[in-house]
């Protein structure tokens, strides 16, 4: 038995957690302060964790990729196992979600592809600057390959490239 030093009752050793550090090897207060005073003290913890997990990022993120690595085969048979287990699940929920999210998925949609075809007009543009076109000249030619692709070459393309000196 021992007593608690926050709530002054005795109780069996059990009600306290392990603490290698004091001398009968158990924690100076009982579980169920220990717990109270966690509970009271939350926003500290979450804090404190903050902050330590701060001074230590790169450490906790070589820990974290060496105990990925050193479980690799087991996380990816976890994987295969969770994915079998809830493939009609997931198929299900995703349609689900689908179906009662349509214009949200829609405009998203919309979203990223005018993303992706402005990252490709600048990749273009990036590459065309690099071969000694200036800016203007490249946004040009990038105009004139779009129409080309959507079949609409015509006059007023030729005449861009002719003003652009490109001709
Ligand atoms: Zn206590």
């Amino acid at each position: 038995m021992k007593r608690c030093t926050k709530c002054g009752i005795e109780k069996v050793a059990g009600e306290f957690s392990k603490d290698k550090s004091k001398k009968d090897g158990l924690y100076s207060c009982c579980k169920a302060c220990k717990k109270l005073y966690k509970e009271a003290n939350k926003e500290r913890y979450r804090e404190q964790g903050k902050l330590y997990y701060e001074a230590n990022k790169e450490q906790i993120l070589e820990w974290h990729k060496l105990y990925r690595e050193a479980n690799k085969e087991r996380y990816r048979e976890h994987d295969k196992l969770y994915y079998e287990a809830n493939k009609e699940r997931k198929r299900e929920q995703n349609k689900l979600y689908r179906e009662s999210n349509k214009e949200q998925i829609r405009e998203r949609k919309k979203l990223y592809n005018a993303n992706d075809s402005r990252r490709r007009d600048e990749r273009y543009i990036a590459a065309r600057i690099k071969n000694g076109y200036t800016r203007e000249e490249a946004t040009i030619l990038r105009g004139i390959y779009k129409s080309t692709k959507r079949g609409e070459q015509n006059r007023d393309t030729c005449d861009q490239l002719f003003m652009a000196g490109l001709l």
